[in-house]
């Protein structure tokens, strides 16, 4: 008997999302590719999900992730969902992704194996199912970036080009990424059910849910009203987690808000430099919708809308289902300024609550904000101590605020030496700053992979402190960032 090891092993492929009435996907096959070609394959992840592809030749490591050979039992499918885009409702679904299945990890964990750039699908609309080898770099090095600071997110496996071209505003190399992720379910999912299905189906999704992601919910007296609290404290948790370094996901569509709480769909997602809450640079978003600072109240709007859709599952009575909604949704605020809270103490080496501690918070960023000072960095020269790195700590008002800091910090007895040791852990060395994720991926598509592979390096530890990576923390020219905008494109 021939074994065949093209597609490596450890493959352990199940696909509970199909148990799902049939119209929340369809069955349908990655479109094979001209001439696959490997880019990067994320061996740590592979060790963690357990597949093992030492054996396998490049060659067939990049047919495997380009679709052109699939892995044992992989039922490929595209999931339907629909959205409200900038505030439009839109049906969408998986336009150029696919599923592969659900890989269960040796740790007995269930992870979506998902394709992104693989063909079009019912869900393509006019799109031609396919993604730039740009914009699946960008998602890879920030997708795993921000896993490496902590923050839940979504991770990337492998980036294979197809030798194809792909039409944008100009001619582009194609790719695959493999997306991993808890689930794909979006708020965007049960907008879908609510507005195309029945309500047996609608049912059907919330039960799924429960039970892959928030299974203890089940045994509650209202599981719909548990399960949106658990949603709605996982998703203020994340939105806290962004602010603390400083990112702005910039397209916060419900259809891009995961429903296990996770860091989803990086398009023109970017990090602030010198702090202002109004920051936005995304090219699409020119109203700020999505900018820095709004960020919390826009998962306050994309949860009501996943209350709304809901809303037949909270009560069978109309009228109690609203009032059960809209109790829910009023906490968002208190639930969101407390992991706010958690997040901005740790950043300051803070340990237990103390009045006065939003405003030594407040009163800090303000003046952060007055004279553009670079929100990581100013972190990094409190937390070592030296606070002749930045010319304008030397400000009496700053010096006002430092003493009020270190008095706070040191409240109870403690030692400053603890407070620095906690602001370390939580304070990042090295965040992808936008002009050097753009420098890398200017080399890498042309083919120098140097750069980038370096840069996520760098990435994968980003608290670590290294003299010699000084100059990635270099915050870049204001000049430069005043012309900097990030593209959905895609
Ligand atoms: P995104 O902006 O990536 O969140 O995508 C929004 C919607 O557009 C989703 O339904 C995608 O599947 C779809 N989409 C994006 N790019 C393409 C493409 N090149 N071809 C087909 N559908 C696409
Ligand atoms: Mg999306």
């Amino acid at each position: 008997m021939s074994l065949d090891n093209s597609t490596g092993s450890g493959w352990a492929l199940e696909h509970t999302y199909t148990s799902l009435p049939e119209k929340f996907f369809d069955f349908q096959s990655p479109v094979p590719v001209k001439e696959p070609q490997l880019i990067l394959l994320n061996n740590t992840l592979c060790n963690q999900l357990g597949l093992e592809f030492t054996h396998v030749s490049n060659e067939d490591i990049a047919k495997l992730f380009a679709g052109n050979a699939l892995p044992e039992g992989s039922r490929p499918f595209a999931q339907a969902y629909a959205g409200h885009q900038f505030g439009n409702f839109t049906m969408l679904g998986d336009g150029r992704a696919i599923m592969l299945g659900e890989q269960t990890t040796p740790d007995g964990k269930r992870f979506d194996i998902q394709f992104k750039g693989s063909g079009r699908t019912v869900f393509s609309r006019g799109g031609d199912g396919r993604a730039t080898l740009k914009a699946m770099l960008r998602e890879y090095l920030i997708s795993e970036a921000m896993y490496a600071l902590g923050i839940p997110s979504t991770r990337s496996l492998a980036v294979v080009t197809t030798g194809e071209p792909v039409y944008r505003e100009q001619v582009n190399a194609g790719a695959i990424m493999t997306r991993v992720a808890q689930s794909h379910i979006r708020v965007g999912t049960f907008e879908f059910a609510r507005q195309y299905l029945t309500e047996a189906d609608l049912k059907a999704l919330l039960d799924y849910t429960i039970q892959r992601h928030y299974s203890h919910c089940a045994e509650s007296d209202n599981p719909t009203l548990s399960f949106f609290h658990e949603v709605m404290h996982r998703q203020a948790a994340l939105i806290a987690q962004w602010v603390r370094v400083g990112f702005i996901h910039g397209v916060m569509n419900t259809d891009n808000m995961s429903i296990a709480g996770e860091t989803i769909d990086y398009g023109p997602c970017a990090f602030m430099n010198g702090y202002d809450p109004r920051t936005v640079f995304s090219s699409i978003d020119t109203q700020g919708r999505y900018a820095f600072g709004n960020q919390a109240q826009i998962a306050h709007w994309n949860l009501s809308v996943l209350a709304s859709a809901l809303l037949p599952l909270f009560h069978t009575d109309k009228e109690t289902a609203v009032s059960i909604a809209q109790e829910a949704l009023n906490a968002f605020p208190q639930v969101y300024r407390t992991q706010w809270l958690i997040q901005m103490r740790l950043k300051l080496g803070l340990t237990g609550e103390r009045e006065g501690d939003r405003e030594l918070i407040e009163d800090l960023l303000a003046l952060m904000q007055q004279h553009s000072l670079d929100y990581t960095n100013t972190f990094l020269a409190l937390g070592s101590q030296d606070l002749t790195q930045m010319e304008e700590m030397k400000l009496p008002e700053f010096q006002a605020w430092y003493l009020r800091w270190v008095k706070r910090a040191g409240a109870e007895g403690r030692s400053l030496e603890s407070a620095l040791e906690l602001m370390a852990a939580n304070n990042p060395q090295f965040i992808p700053r936008n002009h050097l994720v753009e420098e890398a991926l200017a080399h890498a598509v042309q083919g120098d992979l140097g750069f980038f592979e370096t840069l996520l390096d760098v990435l994968t530890t980003p608290y670590r402190p290294n003299q010699a990576f000084l100059h990635y923390q270099t915050a870049p020219q204001m000049a430069w960032e005043e012309n900097y905008k990030t593209f959905c494109g895609t």
